[in-house]
């Protein structure tokens, strides 16, 4: 069996990966069907950066092989019959390949062919009489593996849609893609339905070696359709869009309907599953899913994406969770885009939840007047998104904005992330719990530090001078982490959010003034302190304010 490239073969390999093929093809008796046309096409395509070309006759091969080195994938296709067939017997691979062809692409899929050859006998003699690479063109996993152990080079979904048993199926399935590239070890080019540079890259993240675009870059009559499609169907009113946004926390995931100018529909929130590792939080994040889209649909609603916020340090271009904390065991290493894109196929992304709240600020709230700023947001912990002119930073691995593991004590309380005096450690749900009982050593413990802390919250919102004075102490620690902060990115605005502060207003304005006297130049440039607007749904906003952003 053959299963040792050439040389010329293995360049072939690494020369496509991760890479674009243009697919350089017209239907017949369309008007580019023409081969100095095609041959133009391709030059131009080439100039855009495409890494190959997939051509159809040794006609279009031979002339685009004149002016290109690049692999070229070719094909033969016939019609007989009404069936359309790809390569269709061993003479035709023959001639592509003497008209410059690098990998022969054949039909490989086991549907009783009406002419022709068997698949697996052409393919062996493309690799020991030609020595060109084999891309099989499958319809299902089913059909992959056996090219699999056919011995063919790459797995293709071309036929996906086309085929008897897929007919139907239309669309970009990435799910198909990830199973061929695990389950038949070849590597997979994803062809077929790839209409978007979005799709193009949803491919690779999939799992495959290099994607072949086609209609949607060379062929301008199927793409002035798409255009036409789309106009018909725009309502005279200029309409809003809406967006599922999703917030998983550690104690529940919150999710609502998102419409384009922030308004909140369908607000709902589920526990999360926490006990068992990833699966159980999984499970809950399909509910919640799963929920969202029953109330979409039963509103008749047309949603155009699902913005989804996470604790944790998020890769937001994958969509996976880079690393995660106790508070959502196992979750580091999850792919969350992938996840919710196998229950339903729309566009998804994916933010840290604080950089989200960021983001909800940002589109919603006071970001629509100021375009430097930091949210914070004070709970169990500390999470932060930085907006500097206009844009969230997020950093090579989505750590920017860490700002609750910055030294504020040297050599003071330990913190959880292993060091000692993080602002973290001074200024949480737990920290108000520990101030508020070395004031008030006598006061009632109660079950849970969560539940003492809005206790105490309530009595100062009430003017209790003891929990007044435990915020105050908050304060002054929190005043050194908003100096730092202030000095290292000079923003107008600093809102501080979560449901310990959001409303205490006096506890702010202490905050200002204590932090402005830590300033240099401190009230000539004062950072204005202020009270979040986007509050307890600020991450599904903000995850929301992705999608828009983003589509
Ligand atoms: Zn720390």
């Amino acid at each position: 069996m053959y299963n040792n490239p050439s040389s010329r073969g293995k360049e072939i390999l690494e020369a496509l990966r991760g890479k674009l093929v243009v697919s350089c093809q017209a239907y017949p008796n369309d008007p580019m069907e023409d081969t100095e046309t095609l041959c133009r096409v391709a030059q131009s395509a080439a100039l855009g950066g495409a890494s190959g070309f997939r051509l159809n006759s040794p006609e279009h091969v031979r002339a685009v092989r004149q002016n290109t080195s690049l692999p070229i994938i070719a094909i033969q296709k016939t019609y007989e019959g009404g069936q359309l067939r790809i390569t269709a017997d061993f003479g035709s691979a023959r001639k592509l390949a003497d008209a410059g062809a690098d990998i022969i692409a054949l039909d490989c899929t086991d549907r009783v062919h009406a002419y022709g050859e068997p698949w697996r006998e052409i393919s062996r003699r493309i690799h020991e009489e030609l020595g060109l690479l084999v891309m099989a063109d499958i319809a299902t996993l089913e059909d992959g593996m056996r090219a699999a152990e056919a011995g063919v080079d790459f797995v293709a979904p071309t036929l996906h849609g086309y085929a008897e048993e897929t007919k139907g199926t239309f669309g970009f399935h990435p799910e198909l893609v990830t199973a061929l590239a695990q389950e038949t070890g070849k590597p997979v080019i994803a062809e077929g339905n790839v209409s978007t540079p979005a799709l193009a890259r949803r491919a690779i993240e999939a799992g495959a070696w290099c994607v072949v675009v086609g209609s949607a870059i060379t062929r301008p009559g199927t793409i002035t359709a798409t255009f036409v499609e789309a106009l018909k169907h725009v309502p005279h009113e200029r309409s809003l869009r809406y967006v599922i946004g999703i917030d998983i926390g550690g104690t529940n995931i919150k999710t609502a309907v998102v419409r384009q100018d922030g308004e909140l529909l369908f607000q709902h929130d589920l526990p999360t599953i926490v006990t068992e590792g990833r699966h159980g939080i999984a499970r809950s994040l399909k509910s919640a899913v799963e929920e969202a889209l029953n109330n979409v649909k039963k509103a008749d609603l047309d949603v155009v994406g699902i913005g989804v916020a996470s604790a944790g340090a998020i890769d937001s271009k994958s969509g996976i969770v880079f690393a995660a904390t106790d508070n959502l065991p196992g979750w580091a290493g999850f792919d969350i885009r992938s996840y919710i894109q196998s229950i339903r196929d729309l566009p998804v992304y994916v933010e840290n939840d604080a950089q989200a709240a960021a983001l909800a600020e940002l589109h919603f709230g006071h970001g629509q007047k100021v375009s430097n700023f930091v949210a914070i947001t004070i709970g169990t912990g500390i999470g932060a998104g930085i907006v500097i002119d206009g844009k969230l930073i997020r950093g090579m691995y989505g750590f920017a904005g860490t700002v609750g593991h910055q030294t504020i004590r040297f050599d003071g309380r330990p913190c959880n992330c292993g060091r000692s005096g993080c602002l973290e450690a001074y200024v949480s749900t737990e920290a108000l719990v520990h101030e508020y009982q070395q004031l008030h050593p006598a006061g009632q413990a109660s079950p849970s530090n969560s539940g003492l802390a809005r206790e105490i919250s309530k009595l100062s919102l009430a003017g209790d001078p003891i929990a007044r004075d435990a915020y105050k102490r908050l304060a002054i620690y929190l005043s050194e982490g908003l100096a730092n902060i202030s000095n290292m990115f000079d923003p107008e605005l600093i809102i501080l959010g979560g449901g310990l502060i959001e409303d205490h207003t006096y506890f702010i304005e202490e905050v200002q003034k204590l932090t402005e006297n830590k300033l240099h130049f401190g009230e000539q440039r004062p950072p204005k302190i202020v009270p979040a607007q986007a509050r307890r749904y600020a991450g599904v906003q903000g995850a929301a304010a992705s999608v828009f952003t983003y589509i």
